[in-house]
């Protein structure tokens, strides 16, 4: 009973420093109205940006991809996972990041977790390697920073300069600099064309994690890399396909001597079993709406969302978060006062997340509101009306 007690102790403080985390159980399909224990609801806490999770064409594929393919892959993609739907896929991804990166090649994978930890452990697996990685990045790249074998340095928030001098003074043979491209609790985007400027400079990879941008960003959804006119080999792009695409998985763009690789040494794609192909097959639709018409003018009623946000919420004495993307911080600071704002979100029917450490920095709680192509104006107007009558006490 000793562990049992221990671990109990443990989880009594988290309660005594409001970081207990609760789940809550959707009832529905992802879409702003959803239902939770029989009760309706207008959210603002999904990924899915451009309305796709539960759009009937893409139900519809998945729907034919089972009846092509059936439910699993049954093995790893080295074995016999590696199905015509994940060939078909990689293609049509692949051709999303060609005006990015010279011989582009894409390479599926099962989540964007597993994503950050193969390249990362990939290109930074031997001890001759530094990797600079930048301070508000994703668990995942956190992680898998850690598990490769390279020496690992921080470089401050947006700070080209204190990267470049970190650039400067490492003695390495291969340089990673790693960063998200839409920081995910902040909506704000990385400097790309400066970090890539200094990674051409010093012969460094440039690991760009646009979980939040594709879809989203760019030309076509094509993402962060598109829509920054970027181009350059040392580029390699990890895409997330759970948020905008709506579906699951990621991708990973690069030379294809750089996905070759993965192909050969990336344990996170060797040892797991292959998505199911009919996920694959459904993304390959999810990806015709991204590209075409239609994802346009999500893209565009979303852009017309955010700017209406950011123009008529009142949030003083708390702070709305630098952003021009889908995710909209409000800094609040204390973790209490974080969840009493979301309690109160809640009570009138509205549910934005409240966020806090160990997700963003101590005294940096913050509610994070996510607006997506499905909410309607008004449903913007009802979040706005509730935020600005929200009960607050200065930070
Ligand atoms: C969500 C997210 C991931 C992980 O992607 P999953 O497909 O959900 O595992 C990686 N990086 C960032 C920045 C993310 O927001």
């Amino acid at each position: 009973m000793k562990l049992i007690a221990d671990l109990e102790q443990r989880l009594r403080g988290l309660d005594a420093a409001s970081l207990t985390r609760r789940r809550r159980t959707v009832a529905t399909a992802c879409a702003p109205r959803l239902e939770i224990d029989g009760r309706p609801l207008l959210a603002f806490c999904s990924n899915d940006y451009l309305g796709l999770a539960a759009h009937p064409a893409v139900v519809a594929a998945l729907r034919e991809g089972a009846t092509l393919y059936g439910a699993g892959s049954g093995a790893s993609h080295l074995i016999s996972g590696h199905g015509r739907a994940h060939a078909l896929l990689e293609e049509r991804l692949a051709a999303t990041q060609a005006a990015s990166i010279p011989d582009a090649r894409a390479l599926t994978f099962s989540t964007g977790y597993m994503a950050n930890l193969a390249i990362l452990t990939a290109l930074g697996g031997d001890a001759d390697c530094a990797m600079f990685c930048e301070s508000l990045n994703h668990a995942s790249l956190i992680d898998g920073a850690r598990l490769a074998r390279a020496a690992v340095s921080v470089y401050p928030h947006a700070d080209t300069a204190a990267l470049a001098v970190q650039l400067a003074a490492s003695t390495a043979g291969t340089k990673i600099v790693v960063t998200d491209s839409v920081f995910s609790m902040d909506g704000d985007l990385a400097p790309l064309a400066a970090l890539l400027a200094l990674c051409e400079r010093h012969h460094a990879w440039l690991v760009v994690d646009d979980a939040h941008g594709f879809g989203t960003l760019g030309k076509h959804g094509h993402g962060a890399l598109a829509q920054a006119g970027l181009h350059s080999p040392n580029l390699v792009y990890m895409g997330t396909l759970g948020k905008a695409a709506g579906v699951a998985g990621a991708f990973v763009a690069a030379h294809a001597s750089v996905i070759e690789w993965l192909i050969q040494r990336a344990r996170p794609y060797i040892y797991t079993t292959a998505a199911p192909p009919a996920l694959a097959h459904a993304l390959l639709a999810s990806l015709d709406i991204i590209e075409g018409p239609e994802g346009a003018s999500r893209r565009a009623h979303l852009d017309a969302l955010i700017g209406r946000f950011r123009r008529d919420v009142k949030v003083a004495p708390w702070t709305l978060g630098l952003s021009a993307t889908a995710i909209q911080p409000i800094i609040i600071g204390d973790n209490d006062a974080a969840l009493r704002a979301g309690a109160g979100l809640y009570g009138r029917g509205l549910w934005v997340p409240a966020i806090r450490p160990p997700t963003v920095a101590a005294g940096t709680a913050r509610l994070r509101v996510t607006l997506s192509a499905a909410h309607t104006d008004d449903d913007l107007a009802q979040l706005i009306g509730a935020l600005n009558d929200l009960e607050r006490c200065a930070p």
